[in-house]
């Protein structure tokens, strides 16, 4: 698979990528099918960080990436903004 990626970040890692000739439908399974096969795919791929951070970043709401399915990334990208404002609540006073 290759998507056209439609902005200005660096999407040369795709030129990496594990799934370069595999179908794109396989990435992008109808509601409620496997997506096992893509999962596979993505396993073994040295371009799987920047695949999954970049649809973290863009906000991806479809399909596979990084090996992580919609759901699986709306799990992180809750876990992060858990994370971020815990931060911001832990950070200590500056008037302390
Ligand atoms: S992680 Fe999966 S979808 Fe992303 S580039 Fe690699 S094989 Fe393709």
């Amino acid at each position: 698979m290759r998507i056209a990626l439609s902005n200005s970040e660096d999407t040369s890692w795709q030129d990496l990528a594990n799934c370069l000739g595999v179908d794109p439908d396989l990435f992008f399974p109808e509601r409620g099918a496997s997506t096992r096969e893509a999962k596979e795919v993505c396993r073994g791929c040295v371009v799987r960080e920047d695949c999954l951070e970049y649809a973290l970043r863009n906000g991806e709401k479809f399909g596979i990436w990084g090996g992580m399915s919609e759901r699986e990334r709306r799990r992180i990208r809750r876990q992060r903004t858990v994370a971020r404002v815990a931060g911001l609540l832990e950070q200590p006073s500056a008037s302390a």
